[in-house]
């Protein structure tokens, strides 16, 4: 990736004239099989930009109870677009696509009239969780029916595609838009692209430029994302082995019950606070998330191998002997 910086071919994307951005862009929509898509500078923006080109204000939207658009993006959507976030429940992240009808609103004199469906997938608060092709289908058949545009938030969507062996185009060709993250586990150090239709983009264009998001010779950032998706989609699936490993591991360690572990993010449910088992792992070289008072995350990526995940099942489990 150093490299791919080094060597990448510069303009002003500001300018419209960004050659390495464009090559990213063009090749970040033929993966997807989408007519367009134009780089943001985070999922954040690029998840917000779409909220934002697909509604109006004074719309609601319906997200899943836990999505990332709702608990951890500053209530963009009601302060940047002024849309009103409506919440669905869902099974493990996945959400009933009867839900849709019940939470929708049909806009008249009173109501905010639902126009917008986002999905996650995989889903990060739900550990990781997959959904499924013919689930997204079902999406598509309520939303056409109901006049409604889908978003996914598809920031680790190429982890969706690979655990569940499908291209995944066949995901993206039941939304209208998706945003999905250069970085995390496909190893860039910034950025994300959003992909949809070629006037959606348009628009996302001007979004991108009024929350400020147009870099100028940002193509020595998009040659990273051009390694990321030439170079980093195909490993993703040791991320899963890896990630399967130490949830099994987990299993044995007293004081912890892992949950199911889909693709690379381990949630471990802790008897002792997650606190306390955070600080302790940290101290000997094992890094994790408290996520809940008695919920710990642990993610794989390209940087922890089999040794390093052998290095963690040991200290693990040491503290959980400690522990008691
Ligand atoms: C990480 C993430 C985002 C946001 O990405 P940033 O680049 O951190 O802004 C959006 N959605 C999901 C599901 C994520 O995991």
């Amino acid at each position: 990736m150093y490299e791919a910086m080094r060597s990448a071919e510069l303009g002003d994307d500001v300018l419209g004239d960004e050659p390495t951005v464009q090559r990213l862009e063009a090749l970040a929509a033929s993966k997807l099989g989408k007519e367009a898509a134009v780089f943001v500078p985070s999922g954040t923006m690029g998840n917000q930009i779409a909220l934002a080109t697909h509604t109006s204000p004074g719309d609601s939207a319906l997200f899943e109870d836990e999505a990332h658009m709702l608990y951890y993006e500053c209530a963009a959507p009601a302060v940047i677009s002024g849309v009103l976030a409506r919440s669905m429940p869902s099974v493990n992240g996945v959400v009933d696509p009867s839900e849709i009808k019940k939470r929708r609103l049909v806009s008249d004199e009173h109501t905010p009239g639902t126009t917008l469906l986002c999905i996650e997938n995989t889903h990060n608060r739900h550990g990781g969780a997959v959904t499924r092709v013919e689930t997204h289908r079902e999406y598509r058949r309520v939303a056409d029916d109901l006049g409604m545009k889908i978003h996914l938030d598809g920031a680790r969507v190429f982890n969706a595609a690979v655990s569940l062996g499908v291209d995944v185009k066949e995901i993206a060709s039941q939304v209208d838009s998706v945003n999905f993250c250069l970085s995390k586990g496909l190893c860039s150090p910034v950025g994300s692209v959003l992909c949809g239709p070629k006037r959606f983009i348009e628009g996302a264009r001007q979004w991108r430029k009024r929350l400020g998001g147009g870099m100028r010779q940002a193509g020595i950032l998009a040659a990273c994302g051009i390694v990321s998706l030439e170079k980093m989609v195909c490993r993703l699936a040791e991320d899963h082995e890896r990630a399967r490993r130490l949830g099994e591991a987990c299993k044995n360690v007293p004081g912890m019950s892992p949950l199911p572990v889909p693709t690379n993010i381990v949630m471990v449910d802790t008897e002792r606070p997650a606190d306390e088992w955070q600080h302790k792992l940290e101290e000997v070289g094992v890094q994790c998330f408290s996520f809940a008072p008695h919920r710990l995350r642990f993610v794989t990526h390209r940087d922890v191998g089999d040794d390093e995940v052998s290095f963690a099942i040991e200290k693990i489990s040491e503290l959980g002997r400690e522990f008691g």
